[in-house]
């Protein structure tokens, strides 16, 4: 064999020079790109994985397999072989982080047999979670207007039976002394109860759409425990009368909150109703209140019925309720009063156990932290 003689070893030695730094160039910009990019072979084994699909997908030294890491790759593989050509997915993970990521999985054939993929990988939970959300949103929106359209329209024949009320009661004075006084306490009897019943009506009309407004928050620095404690005074008739129980354990000195008390109060109404009516035959409620650097949060635990799964994952659902005369807007008024806040809700429950609510309102002013 020819030793290469000082000139073509120095070309070669040059050459490798060259590919070494174009190289690290190559790796330096795909360790620098916010897309995760990973070589794979047809085995799944991963050959490349540049820094950020690491981060991602919590690639350690030892994991060499992409089909352990996503599941549908290797049916995403065979899709890319049978047709030779790019094929796009969308792969949900839960570790290291839960995220929705697009994929792009393309194949490259460097004719030594085994085929080659290169797949890029984006995340995209931020858009698919504000996307979400703006469909929740919207459909939310779609309910409130026609709930509120119906309420609204019902106020016009509520009127108008107010109106003939008041005719009745007036011609009944008029005619009095020809009416028999039994027959006319009785129609008068009558002529009471619709009228307070329409007041009634009116009433829970007009909370209805007090409710269903979009909601302005007026917000100022509040108590958050203020408004639970007229909310419970509001209830303490009813809870006593059910023979439910109710203990407050609440932090000393909790921090304010930017809060509206006034939406608080029907936030806290609403869950402790729907707390009590999930007990038929008396109970305990037990509520706590604490803070932490950001939040202060209070939790308010009943012992009814619990939810199933499927009552669990329904329950904001506008006009979902398991309750005969239920309208089922109750949890969609939490959910909207504690978006306006910024904050946000958590709900554990169990059939047959009871269930726990808590929200969390975000701190007028966040803790300072000592320095140690
Ligand atoms: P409604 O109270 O009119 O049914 P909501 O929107 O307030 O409407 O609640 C929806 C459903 O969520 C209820 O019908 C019930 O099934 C469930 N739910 C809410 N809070 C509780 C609770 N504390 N315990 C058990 N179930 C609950
Ligand atoms: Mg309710």
């Amino acid at each position: 064999m020819n030793r290469p003689n000082d000139e073509t070893l120095g070309k070669l030695l040059r050459k490798n020079k060259r590919l070494t730094r174009d190289l690290t160039r190559i790796e330096t910009v795909f360790n620098a790109i916010r897309s995760a990019i990973i070589v794979s072979d047809s085995n799944g084994e991963i050959q490349f994985a540049n820094n950020y699909a690491r981060s991602v997908l919590g690639i350690g030294e030892k994991v060499s397999s992409i089909y352990k890491l996503l599941s549908g790759m290797e049916d995403a593989v065979m899709e890319v072989a049978e047709n030779d050509s790019v094929v796009l997915r969308e792969f949900e993970i839960t570790y290291p982080e839960p995220k929705v990521l697009s994929a792009q999985i393309i194949p490259f054939n460097f004719g030594e047999g085994a085929n080659t993929y290169a797949l890029i990988l984006n995340d995209i939970t931020q858009e698919r979670r504000s996307a979400e959300e703006r469909i929740e949103n919207e459909k939310i929106a779609s309910v409130l207007n026609l709930a509120s359209g119906v309420a609204h329209e019902l106020g016009n024949p509520l009127n108008s039976i107010n109106i003939h009320l008041q005719l009745i009661r007036r011609r009944l004075a008029k005619f009095a002394d020809k009416i028999d006084p039994q027959v006319l306490e009785a129609i008068s009897d009558s002529v009471g109860i619709c009228t307070s019943e329409v007041d009634r009506l009116d009433g829970i009309i007009e909370n209805f759409l007090k409710a269903l407004r979009p909601m302005r928050p007026n917000l100022a620095e509040s108590d958050p425990i203020k408004p639970l404690a007229e909310t419970l005074k509001v209830l303490h008739e009813e809870f006593v009368n059910l023979k439910i129980s109710v203990d407050v354990d609440s932090e000393n000195q909790l921090p304010s909150i930017l809060a509206d008390e006034n939406l608080l109060k029907q936030l806290y109404f609403n869950i402790l109703k729907n707390a009590m009516e999930s007990m038929s035959q008396g109970g305990s409620i037990k509520i706590c209140a604490r803070s932490d650097d950001n939040f202060v949060k209070v939790s308010i635990a009943d012992s009814g019925c619990g939810m199933s799964d499927e009552e669990l994952s329904r329950m904001f659902e506008p006009y979902f309720t398991t309750k005969p005369d239920g309208h089922g807007l109750g949890m969609m008024i939490i959910n909207a009063i504690v978006r306006a806040h910024d904050g946000n809700i958590d709900i554990q429950s169990k059939e047959g156990d009871g269930t726990v609510i808590t929200v969390s309102i975000p701190r007028s002013e966040p803790a300072v932290k000592m320095l140690s």
